[in-house]
């Protein structure tokens, strides 16, 4: 066991009782990147090299150099017998869609290849005053546009620990590897869709996405801003728990920002479940794919291991004392992919103005006649396929004579997901759920190049039971829960009310110590045997 492999509490701990030095800590996760990364994205990656397919890639950008001067800063408070903060000398990598100052902000996209922020984002900067140790920045999907980071302007794409003939699963794909494979401790990530927890459950760790507007968005490049949220991916619920306590809280530079109070939510995390009422829903056990061809929804169940894992673990709680409440109904699930569809586009063609070649990014080099082909050149050159589709497709949909049919209507189904979940939670209702457990994914870890990247429709499919929370504003903690036949990591999510981050993570940690000593809880990632 090396240091990179110890919880990053453990690590901070070991830290601030002098146990070990943080320079001690990041030289163990710069051996771990030694030994499992393989080269970084590049936009000019060259040929495919004998290695890349064994890899992980996790990265865009390495900064050893910065984590080295923050691990010695770290040290010398640590010396000076000052507190060094509560993630003292923990390494942690930065999903490439947050400023960090000095460092390139690339979002995956040719775009903002150029592109180094002149300030840090709120919640890295939290971090970083909590003593962590920025390792770099981690691969995503273009934008965040995706589900498995291999839309990426930046290749080689990250490639999944368990099984590097797999994907990460996306947007946050290579903060999802890094931590699954001991490159860094935690990583934060944003959830748009889904994009930390589907991730999280593709490599086999823990993803938050917290309540809208629990951790702030400035400087963190836009998506979907009604929908995005910042979270952290670790591989302990202990360690998610510690980390959002670190992001979490009001910045006047985010309008949207909630200035409730933020709990210490590794203090109470042993309270455990007894009489806690924890729902099952069948609206989460199928997948909805439209047919086109005969313009029908059509349902299908999901696979049998998956749902096998959430009712096992609904077994394990029940177990504890928690009091399992089956078939709720969540009648508004099926329409979450379309709804999202529809909204995060408008948004995200929204914010993607911004890009026009004048005040950031990429500018084409070529002569042209005038300010209105720089624009149509730079944008035609910087950004690849995703941002393009869903400039398109969000044009189409809020267009006057358009928006009452699909931005309007959107809008209005949102409302009912939201209220759904309202229904669920209601605490004089006939639910009165705490909780709802659920899988995270449909599948478990898409193949590599498969036919999901290709039908990007079709991928989007995949994230019906993560977008709900997004639609909703809700918290949602998507934790493992097993393996599937071929050995791929099996995640389970818990759904709460909104600001219910500290029950989740009591419930995920009840869950956690309960299955320990389970043989699974044993594998480690292939990348590491
Ligand atoms: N897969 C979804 C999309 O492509 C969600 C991505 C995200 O959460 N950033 O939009």
């Amino acid at each position: 066991m090396e240091l990179c492999d110890l919880p990053a509490h453990k690590i901070a701990e070991m830290v601030r009782s002098k146990q070990i030095s943080a320079e001690e800590a990041l030289d163990s996760a710069l051996r771990r990147i030694d030994q499992v990364e393989g080269r970084p994205g590049s936009l000019d990656p060259g040929p495919a090299r004998p290695d890349d397919a064994e890899k992980v890639h996790a990265f865009i950008t390495i900064s050893a150099e910065l984590a080295r001067q923050q691990a010695r800063a770290v040290d010398r408070r640590v010396a000076a017998g000052e507190d060094p903060g509560p993630l003292a000398g923990v390494p942690v990598t930065i999903k490439d869609l947050f400023a960090v100052q000095g460092l390139p902000c690339t979002a995956a996209s040719r775009m903002l290849s150029n592109f180094i922020p002149p300030y840090t984002a709120t919640p890295v900067e939290r971090l970083i005053q909590a003593g962590a140790l920025v390792l770099g920045k981690v691969n995503l999907d273009e934008f965040a546009y995706g589900s498995s980071s291999e839309s990426s302007a930046f290749q080689p794409f990250p490639r999944n620990p368990w099984d590097t003939s797999r994907t990460t699963g996306g947007s946050s794909g290579g903060s999802a590897a890094s931590v699954a494979s001991g490159e860094c401790h935690l990583s934060i990530g944003t959830d748009t869709g889904g994009s930390v927890r589907q991730p999280a459950a593709f490599c086999g760790v823990v993803g938050v996405k917290p309540t809208y507007g629990r951790v702030s968005r400035y400087g963190t490049i836009a998506f979907s801003s009604s929908l995005d949220c910042p979270g952290p991916l670790a591989r302990n619920v202990h360690d998610a728990a510690l980390m959002l306590s670190v992001i979490a809280g009001a910045d006047p530079r985010d309008a949207t920002s909630s200035a409730r109070p933020v709990p210490d939510y590794p203090a109470r995390l042993g309270e455990g479940v007894r009489g806690l009422r924890i729902g099952i829903s069948p609206d989460y056990f199928r997948i909805t794919i439209p047919d086109h061809d005969i313009n029908e929804i059509q349902h299908q169940a999901i696979g049998a291991e998956i749902e096998q894992a959430v009712l096992r673990a609904a077994g394990r709680l029940a177990e504890l004392g928690a009091d399992i409440v089956e078939d709720v109904p969540l009648p508004h699930t099926q329409y979450g992919i379309p709804t999202y569809f529809v909204i995060s586009r408008v948004e995200a063609a929204s914010n993607l103005h911004r890009y026009d070649g004048v005040n950031f990014g990429h500018r084409t080099s070529k002569e042209v006649e005038d300010l209105h082909e720089l624009y149509r050149r730079s944008r035609a050159e910087g950004f690849g396929l995703q941002p393009k589709l869903r400039i398109l497709m969000g044009m189409y949909v809020s267009a006057a004579q358009y928006s009452e049919q699909y931005y309007n209507r959107a809008l209005k189904v949102r409302t009912l997901i939201r209220r759904d979940f309202e229904a669920a939670f209601d605490s004089q209702g006939p639910y009165r759920l705490d909780a709802l457990l659920t899988p995270t994914t449909t599948t478990t870890a898409f193949p590599v190049s498969g036919n999901m990247h290709e039908d990007s429709v079709l991928m989007q499919y995949a994230d019906q039971f993560t977008v709900t929370a997004n639609h909703a504003g809700i918290p949602g903690l998507s934790i493992p829960a097993g393996f599937d036949s071929a050995g791929l990591p099996i995640g389970i999510q818990l759904l709460g009310p909104d600001f219910s981050e500290e029950r989740l993570f009591q419930i995920g940690h009840a869950y956690e110590t309960v299955t320990r000593d389970d043989e699974w809880r044993k594998a480690r990632p292939k990348v590491l045997r």
